[in-house]
């Protein structure tokens, strides 16, 4: 078997392994324009008889056009029904602006963070009113194994817990989580879009420099030149005490944002906390 259809066994025995997804389910691809998030939307194509894709247009100049552009064109190749989502028409204002505005009242949270939060609200929202039955995102194992790292190091195990190649809720406006490349590492990912030729942007986005992530990834990256099975050690481990993580903190269940409605684990969500914060700057 050549390496395009080893990786492509390999993703389908994970989605099988971990129940991700049937021939009957209705799944929402989130597209960022990105190597990962393309492959799984063309492997789910592929192999599912009901996709759809979804990108968000965060407008980070011409990193964001780029990717739009090439979404577009992946996706009427493809024949795949593509969602467009944007901060402008949703929030009113640009990623860039939200994070200025933040800045100048002291709330100085790095522009990966602001992006994080209110991607996920639009692609939970985006996902529901669309019926579908989940959300795939391009996440690898390597973006996993990080993951687990920084919730590690700032000893936060709740957050710890959430993490999996599947992740649900008890609320019901809650659309599921699945990660098909779980167990892909990203040279993998990387060589399958290559290999591919698909139209897609391999640098990372340009506000994402200084994160949290990026010192973790830059620190399991140099640790795995001595030891190459770093990353798929750290999620193997984990899974083997996820189950007793999640038991531990099973009552701590999200409820629903009074101002949007839309899940969240405090009276107001994170989003409506940052748009409220934005909207008080011209009073
Ligand atoms: P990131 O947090 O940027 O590493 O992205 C993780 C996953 O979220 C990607 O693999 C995509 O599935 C999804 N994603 C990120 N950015 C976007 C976007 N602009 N629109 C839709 N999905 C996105
Ligand atoms: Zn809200």
């Amino acid at each position: 078997m050549n390496f395009v259809g080893s990786i492509e066994k390999r993703v389908l025995k994970t989605i099988k392994r971990f129940q991700l997804a049937s021939d009957e389910d209705k799944i929402l691809c989130a597209v960022s324009g990105g190597k990962d998030s393309t492959n799984v939307l063309y492997i789910m194509d592929k192999f599912f008889p009901n996709v759809e894709a979804l990108t968000i247009d965060a407008r980070i100049g011409n990193y964001s056009k780029e990717n739009l552009e090439n979404i577009k064109l992946f996706c009427s190749k493809l024949g795949i029904r593509l969602h467009i989502v944007s901060f402008a028409d949703e929030f009113g204002c640009s990623l860039c602006y939200i994070q200025s505005v933040l800045k100048e009242k002291g709330l100085d949270l790095n522009s990966c963070a602001i992006c994080g939060v209110l991607k996920r609200y639009l692609l939970n929202k985006k996902a529901r009113n669309l019926k579908s039955d989940f959300l795939a995102t391009g996440h690898n194992l390597d973006d996993e194994a990080q993951s687990i790292l920084m919730n590690l190091l700032r000893g936060n195990l709740e957050m710890l817990s959430k993490l999996g190649p599947k992740s649900t809720s008890s609320v019901s406006k809650f659309v599921p989580r699945i990660k098909p490349l779980y167990l892909v590492k990203e040279s993998e990912s990387e060589m399958f879009c290559r290999s591919m030729g698909f139209p897609v942007q391999y640098q990372r986005c340009p506000c994402s420099v200084d994160s949290y992530r990026g010192s973790v990834r830059n620190l399991l990256a140099s640790y795995q030149k001595t030891n190459p099975a770093a990353s798929w050690n750290v999620v193997q481990k984990f899974l083997k005490i996820r189950k007793s993580l999640q038991a531990n903190f099973s009552t701590q269940n999200l409820g629903y944002c009074r101002d949007c409605g839309e899940p969240s684990k405090n009276i107001s969500c994170r989003t409506c906390t940052i748009i409220k914060t934005i909207k008080s700057k011209s009073l």
